[in-house]
């Protein structure tokens, strides 16, 4: 052991090898002369715990440049999504469309009228970009978006019900992956939550016998990421608005997904849309910027402006406020919503992967399969067919019928592993029985070329 750890050469040899010289013309000494202490240590460490060490200048070397390219490439990068889940929220939710990427890159490079009023010369509000087209699409009395719809839920209810009851169904009392739990939110924002019914059924009159003196909300949660099937029974929103107005107790819905497109055109199951929410008469409707709608990061809330100019004014909305270039690109996405469905289904990716016909999965399959099979020996490529999921809390029984590509030949955690691990565009996957398949109902057509290429150096 101690003529082992006497063999590890110095730093200053491997800094003076030729190689490694050669790192010095892109990256400062320091940098470099850290990642060759680095390695030294590990090993020096590993010899220690008695496993076996390579100890040559010139492993150590190899691992000192791969260390310090490695690094040097960007950590936030694009992947392949073959997964099939469309709104992955791991892989980023919603590819934007092209305009809205434009619309991004033109207004991040330059000065823009983000808050001033270009006709009156002062300053102006930076949600009147998109607040016109959002009340002309969804039919909204007023607009309000802020970062996220996590955001969305605590500023309305830390505005229309701090320290005062909100009416929730225990039916709808979700989480959305990791911390979003509406009780904790709810708590977060100084509600007090007064849940009715039980988990499966809850009636118009759990509701009523709720309400009492410190009632301020009656919420509706749109059960984005499960169903509850079976013995149910939930109160339509309708009537949940005409007992709210009663009352004079305003009703919010969480909407999860916003949609514009009815999706049943798609083959997909049900889902409400924002504009069916408002005219069950909903007072005040969220929802995410980034699921269904297919734009970016945002919370939009709509409703009725005596509700949103509260919201609007809550201090609280300055911390959670939308950033210039989401709502470049927010707008931008609106935009091709105003040219009607026909121009969303074809130019939002999101929709068009939805709505992609099965017989165009199958070709790019086949397309896949061949370039495979002819750039890449040792392996087979199989045209399977398969079912894709929406992901991203929308749609959470939907099956989308699709055509994958099955690598055959060797253990499949391998394959998916050196796929994953490409330095400049990781490719993801799902393993099914055993097998890496390639969905192709999220792999758009000008990444096909892509694709091959990075399987093909992840197999060679
Ligand atoms: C996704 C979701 C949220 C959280 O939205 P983010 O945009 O991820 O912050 C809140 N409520 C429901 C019902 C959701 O589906």
């Amino acid at each position: 052991m101690k003529d082992k750890l006497r063999s590890l050469p110095q730093v200053s040899a491997v800094l003076e090898r030729e190689d490694v010289r050669e790192l010095l013309s892109s990256y400062p000494r320091w940098v470099v002369v850290e990642a060759i202490r680095r390695v030294l240590e590990e090993r020096r460490k590993k010899i220690l715990d008695g496993l076996d060490v390579e100890v040559s200048e010139a492993s150590v070397a190899q691992e000192v440049i791969e260390r310090i390219e490695f690094f040097s490439l960007p950590s936030l990068k694009r992947v392949i999504n073959a997964t099939g889940v469309v709104l992955h929220t791991n892989l980023g939710r919603a590819p934007l469309p092209k305009e809205a990427v434009g619309a991004m890159a033109e207004v991040a490079m330059n000065y823009s009228n983000l808050e001033y009023d270009v006709k009156q010369g002062r300053r102006g509000l930076r949600y009147t970009h998109v607040v016109e087209l959002l009340k002309k699409i969804t039919g909204a009395e007023s607009a309000l978006v802020v970062n996220n719809n996590a955001s969305a839920v605590f500023l309305v209810l830390n505005t229309l019900a701090k320290g005062k009851e909100v009416i929730v169904s225990r039916g709808e009392l979700i989480e959305i992956g990791g911390s979003f739990r509406i009780p904790d939110v709810m708590k977060a924002a100084g509600s007090i939550l007064r849940e009715v019914g039980t988990t499966n059924k809850t009636k118009l009159s759990d509701y009523e016998s709720a309400i009492g003196e410190n009632t301020a909300l009656i919420m509706k949660v749109h059960t984005s990421n499960y169903r509850i099937v079976g013995f149910t029974e939930s109160v339509p929103l309708r009537d949940l608005v005409v007992l709210g107005e009663r009352y004079g107790i305003p009703v919010y819905e969480d909407l999860g997904s916003g949609l514009f497109v009815d999706v049943r055109r798609f083959g997909l199951p049900y889902e409400p849309t924002v504009k069916e929410s408002l005219r069950a008469g909903a007072h005040v409707v969220s929802f995410s910027g980034d699921k269904l709608l297919g734009s970016a990061q945002a919370g939009i809330v709509l409703g009725r402006e005596e509700l949103l100019e509260k919201i609007r004014k809550n201090p609280i909305n300055r911390a959670l406020r939308i950033d210039k270039l989401t709502l470049s690109a927010l707008e931008a996405t609106l935009r091709i919503y105003m040219e009607g469905e026909e121009a969303a289904v074809e130019r939002i990716p999101v929709l068009r992967m939805l709505s992609e016909k099965v017989e165009v999965l199958k070709m790019r399959a086949e397309k896949v399969a061949k370039l495979l099979s002819e750039r890449i020996g040792g392996y087979t490529f199989e045209v399977i067919e398969d079912v894709s999921t929406v992901g991203g809390g929308a749609l959470p029984t939907a099956e989308l019928p699709t055509f994958c590509v099955a690598v055959n030949g060797g253990d499949c955690r391998e394959i998916d592993r050196r796929l994953r691990t490409r330095p400049t565009v990781p490719v993801v996957g799902r393993i099914k029985q055993d097998r890496l398949l390639l969905d192709m109902r999220t792999v758009r057509e000008e990444e096909v070329e892509l694709l091959v290429e990075m399987v093909e150096v992840a197999l060679r």
